[in-house]
């Protein structure tokens, strides 16, 4: 496996969530509309905003896990059980492979 181009990918997602988690706390954060209506429509978009920023948030730290083991040297191996997982798998699921259990009952269990 292309450890160098697998980071590459992590890398480049990273920041690709990160300028977006950015967007979400900047408009998060604008100025609330003083009119009642208005301020029941901004607080629906706030939570699905809320909902975006919080998947982002928890795949920015599979990223941050997925570049630690590729650091470590463990990256593509099974965290379970340390068994190869193939490339193809390992690009489909990117971000994926900090897997815990949950990589090896899904994919070699
Ligand atoms: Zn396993």
């Amino acid at each position: 496996m292309d450890m160098k181009l697998q980071e590459k990918i992590l890398r480049d997602r990273w920041h690709e969530l990160t300028a977006r988690l950015r967007k979400i706390d900047t408009d998060l954060g604008r100025t609330k509309a003083t009119d009642d209506d208005d301020r029941a429509i901004e607080n629906e978009n706030d939570e699905v905003l809320e909902g975006l920023g919080q998947a982002g948030e928890d795949e920015l730290r599979a990223i941050d896990a997925a570049l630690e083991r590729i650091a470590r040297g463990t990256y593509g191996t099974c965290a379970r059980c340390g068994a190869a997982i193939s490339e193809g798998t390992v690009r489909a699921r990117a971000s994926r492979t900090a897997g815990d259990g949950e990589w090896h009952r899904w994919f070699h269990a």
